[in-house]
């Protein structure tokens, strides 16, 4: 689990408008201001069209109108939504993890236990995304993350696209799956080379050092097995 935590301001009035939904307005910003600190990585990341409907309600600070997400409070904050609407999401090293439990129709459900550390770490990640926000003028949107029905999740709603780890590479068997070859442990020449054989999140989007490791190992399996 890639310890995901988003985040969404308006920019400030005086800033020039951007087109968030297809502009090149932010794209690829990644700050390592905090990797040593607290492990995170800070990234930026456009708000979609479908996130408006489908994703959160959207509540902007100061603003008590009620339903925060209909009527004129939406309408309102839907005329900044394209131009100044603007993602700001850590990425963390593992601070919890995820675990894949048997669904009972023979396939698997990935399951994440929010634990205390975790809530801490979500209080602090946010606050500290805030923070950014309003030392630079921009205001807060509050995020209340909605299931398929609309309905606001009672507690922390995570999701991730980053799923890695499931197959360990490590030293020795006590503590991982594969060999840092990628060969599994007591199986002689059954390989693992995508991202389940990352040992942990990695704080940043994950797909290059997933290529990068696979392309190494690969290497190792061809050189391993060459015909002289
Ligand atoms: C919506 C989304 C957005 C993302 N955005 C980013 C991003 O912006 N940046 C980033 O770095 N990462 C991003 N990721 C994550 C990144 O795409 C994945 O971490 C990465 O692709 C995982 O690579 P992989 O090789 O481990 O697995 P995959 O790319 O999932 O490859 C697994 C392959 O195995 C095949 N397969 C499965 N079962 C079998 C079977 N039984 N027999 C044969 N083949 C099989 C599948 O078809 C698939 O081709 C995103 C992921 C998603 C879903």
């Amino acid at each position: 689990m890639n310890g995901s935590v988003k985040t969404l301001g308006l920019l400030p009035p005086d800033f020039i408008k951007g087109d968030m939904f297809v502009g090149q307005s932010h794209p690829g910003v990644v700050s390592y201001e905090f990797l040593e600190s607290r492990g995170i990585t800070i990234s930026t990341s456009k708000p979609l069209p479908v996130d408006a409907v489908s994703t959160a309600h959207f509540r902007v600070e100061d603003d008590e109108r009620n339903p925060s997400w209909w009527g004129s409070a939406h309408v309102d904050f839907m005329k900044n939504y394209r131009r100044r609407a603007f993602v700001l999401y850590a990425l963390g090293l593992s601070t919890s993890s995820a675990e894949l439990i048997k669904n009972g129709n023979g396939g698997f459900k990935p399951y994440l236990k929010i634990d205390d550390r975790f809530r801490e770490y979500y209080k602090n990640t946010v606050e500290l995304l805030h923070s950014i926000f309003r030392r630079n003028g921009a205001k807060i949107v509050n995020l209340y993350f909605i299931d398929g029905e609309g309905n606001e999740y009672n507690d922390i709603h995570i999701t991730t696209a980053h799923m890695t780890s499931s197959c360990r590479m490590a030293d020795n068997i006590d503590r991982g799956v594969v060999s840092s070859k990628g060969e599994m442990f007591n199986y002689p020449g059954l390989f693992i080379t995508d991202g389940a054989v990352i040992p942990s999140s990695l704080a940043v989007n994950p797909y290059l050092t997933i290529l990068a490791n696979a392309e190494r190992m690969t290497k190792l399996i061809v050189e391993n097995y060459r015909r002289n």
